[in-house]
C-alpha cells in the first residue's frame, strides 16, 4: 500500500479522535472540533510557529542540505525549562489551513532538503496527516520525520504507522516525580518507553542512504538535566534492556535555564562538566555506544 492509500483509512480515523480529545495521555475528550481546546490550548486549524532549513539537527538529520522543519506552536507538556517556551507554552504562531501546510512542506522540498521534520507534532496529528496527503498527491517523496517530547499513546503513534520514516522523540525523565515536577506529565516513565518501544516496532534501528542521511529508524534523544534530576542513569539503562542496546542516542548536554528554571534550583544553573561526564559513563555502562556524545 501507498502512503497515500495508507492515509485516505487513517484520516478519519485521526479525526474522530478530535472530537472528544485523547490524541496524547491528557485524554482532555474536548471537542476541538467546535473550537474547545483542552491542555494544549489547541483548536482545529494547525498552529505553525516557523518552517525553515534547520542545519544543525543530530548529522544524519540535517545532512549537507539540511533538515525541512515544521515548528507547531503549543505543545502537551509544560516543561519548566523549555527553551521554546513562548511557541510551546504562550502559542506563539499562525493558525493556518491544511492546505498551507502541505505547501510548506513542498516548499521545503524545493528547496532540496533531506527530509520534513515535525516539530511538537501530536496535538496537531489528524491535520498533519491531512496535509501530507495533499503533499503526496503533488509530489512529495521525502522521508517523514516525527520529532517529539516522547509524552505520546501508543493508540496515536499506531496511526503513523507507514508515514513516518523517522521517529526522533525525547526521553526526559527516567524517575516519575521529575517529570510531574518540571514537565507537568504524569506517569511519564511508563507512557514514554511504550511509545518509544512502539515506534521501534514500527521502524527499527537508524539506517542511512549511501551520503549517509537517516533514511528510517528511531533516534532517542536525552538532556542531561542539572542535579541529575532527569534520571539520566535510570532511562539509558531502560531503553537498552527493554528496547535495544543497538538503538541510536543522542545524549544532550546544552541545558541552560531557561523560562521559569531560573526559580527553580538545581536547574537554574547550566550543567556542570561532572555531571555530563557521569551521563557519558552510564551511556556506556548501559552499552549505549551508537549516537552521539556532545563536548560541554
Ligand atoms: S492533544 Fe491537546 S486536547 Fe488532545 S488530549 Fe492532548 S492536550 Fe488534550
Amino acid at each position: 500500500m501507498t502512503k497515500i492509500h495508507i492515509l485516505r483509512e487513517r484520516i478519519p480515523v485521526a479525526n474522530k479522535l478530535l472530537e472528544a480529545c485523547s490524541l496524547c495521555p491528557r485524554l482532555c475528550g474536548v471537542n476541538r472540533t467546535t473550537g474547545e481546546t483542552g491542555f494544549c490550548r489547541s483548536g482545529l486549524r494547525p498552529k505553525v510557529a516557523s518552517a525553515y532549513v534547520h542545519y544543525w539537527e543530530e548529522p544524519p538529520v540535517s545532512g549537507e542540505r539540511g533538515s525541512g522543519t515544521i515548528f507547531f506552536s503549543n505543545c502537551t507538556q509544560r516543561c519548566i525549562f523549555c527553551q521554546n517556551y513562548p511557541i510551546s507554552q504562550l502559542g506563539v504562531g499562525r493558525e493556518i489551513e491544511i492546505e498551507e501546510l502541505a505547501y510548506m512542506m513542498l516548499s521545503l522540498q524545493a528547496k532540496k532538503v533531506h527530509n520534513i521534520n515535525l516539530v511538537t507534532p501530536t496535538h496537531f496529528i489528524p491535520q498533519i496527516l491531512k496535509a501530507l496527503e495533499l503533499a503526496f498527491q503533488e509530489g512529495l517523496n521525502l522521508p517523514i520525520l516525527y520529532n517529539c517530547g516522547g509524552y505520546e499513546r501508543v493508540a496515536t503513534m499506531q496511526l503513523l504507522e507507514g508515514i513516518v520514516d523517522i521517529y526522533l522523540p525525547d526521553a526526559k525523565y527516567g524517575d516519575d516525580a521529575a517529570a510531574l515536577s518540571y514537565s507537568g506529565s504524569a506517569c511519564y516513565t511508563a507512557i514514554n518507553m511504550a511509545a518509544i518501544k512502539e515506534m521501534y516496532r514500527q521502524v527499527g534501528n537508524l539506517s542511512l542512504d549511501e551520503d549517509g542521511t537517516a533514511e528510517r529508524g528511531l533516534i532517542v534523544r536525552h538532556l542531561v538535566l542539572p542535579g541529575m534530576v532527569s534520571g539520566t542513569e535510570q532511562v539509558l539503562k531502560r531503553l537498552s534492556d527493554e528496547i535495544s542496546s543497538g538503538l541510536y542516542l543522542s545524549l544532550m548536554s546544552q541545558y541552560f535555564p531557561a523560562h521559569s528554571a531560573k526559580a527553580n534550583p538545581p536547574l537554574d544553573r547550566k550543567l556542570k562538566p561532572s555531571e555530563y561526564e557521569r551521563a557519558v559513563q552510564a551511556c556506556h555502562r548501559a552499552g549505549l555506544d551508537n549516537g552521539w556524545i556532545q563536548e560541554l
